[in-house]
């Protein structure tokens, strides 16, 4: 790969700064300046340094943020903002993308990331791959519904859900939840409540498979996945 292409890509500017950087004799390759954008490195082998500090080369980049409302899980939208919309510049290089979606009103766990093969891996209907739920919703939750959700409910469209776990954390006038669905059909939380006459007003994803959302992320922040945290899900 060229060493201009490589800086580029780990977010170090436009190739513009990049020639800049390149021109003052800032970078080296295996401790010999290099001026020339054009001069081939291997990212894997190579020892990058840029001002004496070692560049570490990654392929891949893997986020997690607390989505907020009001944006929209989606790379690109004419109208509203997106997801890709709040991150970094120094990320947006990597061109992540969402793994899956949330609604524009759903909060909490979402997924970043450009390694295909792991987004395939999660979303694919055959792995089952748990989701889990906080949601508030409109009226009293009881156990007919545990019982409903747990031998599947007929969405709006004629689709029977696959059972899914519902435990409910305060029942009243208005019940908070927890639901695990294992699959990931459109609106499928508002709708398999909507099918036992219910509505819900608040949803935020807290985990997916093994990964959990940081509690310590606020609204529209997000950091890089751990090594543990990847570890589990490759
Ligand atoms: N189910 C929903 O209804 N909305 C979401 O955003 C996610 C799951």
């Amino acid at each position: 790969m060229r060493i201009d292409k490589m800086l580029a890509n780990l977010g170090y500017g436009s190739r513009k700064d990049v020639k800049k950087l390149l021109k003052n004799g800032s970078v080296t390759i295996n401790e010999v300046a290099v001026k020339d954008g054009k001069q081939h490195v291997d990212p894997e082998n190579d020892i990058v340094m840029i001002h004496g500090e070692q560049v570490e080369y990654k392929e891949y980049i893997y986020l997690m943020m607390n989505k907020p409302q009001g944006v929209i899980s989606a790379t690109e939208d004419t109208r509203h903002e997106t997801v890709i919309d709040i991150l970094e510049a120094e990320d947006v290089v990597f061109s992540p993308f969402p793994v899956g979606r949330l609604d524009k009103d759903t909060e909490g766990l979402l997924l970043l990331t450009n390694d295909g093969q792991l987004s395939h891996k999660l979303l694919s209907p055959k792995k089952h791959v748990p989701k889990t739920y906080f949601a508030v919703i409109n009226s009293e939750v009881t156990e007919e519904d545990q019982e409903a959700f747990k031998k599947g409910v007929i969405l709006d469209d004629g689709y029977e859900t696959k059972p899914a776990t519902l435990k409910i954390l305060k029942s009243g006038l208005t019940s908070d939840i927890e639901l695990t669905i294992t699959e990931g059909k459109f609106h499928q939380v508002k709708r398999m409540f909507e099918a036992v006459g219910k509505r819900v007003m608040y949803l935020k994803r807290m985990s997916m498979g093994p990964l959990e959302l940081d509690p310590s992320l606020e609204l529209g922040e997000y950091r890089e996945l751990t090594d543990d945290e990847l570890e589990l899900l490759l």
